[in-house]
């Protein structure tokens, strides 16, 4: 009896591990289906040049205190937790939307690696709710510097605000002169992250804030890059 029940345990434990090692398997088929069709879906929005600024669900949406979302309630289905080992802080206690939480993985892989793997990200925060963003704005935060609710970047689930670690723990910020914004000036857009607020108060609406990333995807990061625009300005443009 005493070796039935033992058998019949580690039968139990066998199949219990298959399961989980074939939802595992499912879960990482869903992923790469998910990441291929993003990537397709990339591609050709690169070749129509077809940005999409205006509907809530885009990954180009425009939000600025005058834009902000049209649907009240507006929260994305794609949420995904952030999973490196190249962040310093936890990365997984922050999310983002599906294709923006890969690809900032993928970047601040990319970070460590180039500072002689001894420079990290840091994840100051990455989603804020409306009744967040609304404390920050009752408790003073001035509107050239805090968005407004409903308007923010960061309840779009796209915006990430990072510093740098070091292996001594210090945290760095994001200074324009630092070696680290120059990296992520040359490099973020590879990833699909724009520094949505670097021309200050009449052209972006905000100071500069030069922590603040957001995910635009890399065809459309990519093209304001290579033409020194903020989102703000090509907005603007296209909308005259
Ligand atoms: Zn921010």
């Amino acid at each position: 009896m005493f070796f039935y029940i033992i058998r019949q345990n580690y039968a139990n434990a066998q199949k219990s591990l298959l399961r989980y090692e074939q939802e595992q398997e499912q879960e990482l088929n869903l992923n790469i289906i998910d990441r291929l069709s993003w990537t397709i879906q990339q591609s050709i929005d690169k070749y129509q040049n077809n940005f999409d600024l205006l509907t809530d669900g885009s990954f180009q949406r425009y939000l600025s205190d005058d834009h902000p979302f049209e649907d009240a309630q507006y929260t994305p289905a794609d949420l995904q937790k952030i999973v490196s080992y190249f962040t310093h802080n936890q990365s997984s206690k922050f999310m983002l939307r599906a294709p923006a939480a890969t690809a900032f993985a993928d970047m601040a892989r990319a970070f460590w690696n180039n500072f002689d793997k001894k420079k990290k990200l840091y994840i100051v925060s990455a989603y804020r709710s409306y009744g967040f963003q609304k404390n920050i704005i009752s408790n003073g935060c001035k509107n050239t510097h805090c968005a407004d609710p409903w308007a923010s970047e960061h309840q779009a689930w796209l915006a990430i605000d990072i510093a740098v670690a070091d292996t001594n723990w210090n945290i760095l910020q994001m200074h324009t002169w630092s070696q680290y914004y120059k990296w992520m000036e040359q490099n973020a857009h590879k990833y699909g992250f724009h520094n949505t607020y670097q021309k200050w108060v009449d052209i972006d609406g905000k100071i500069p804030e030069h922590r603040h990333w957001r995910f635009l995807g890399e065809p459309f990061a990519t093209y304001l890059h290579q033409n020194q625009l903020t989102i703000a300005q090509y907005f603007k443009n296209i909308k005259m």
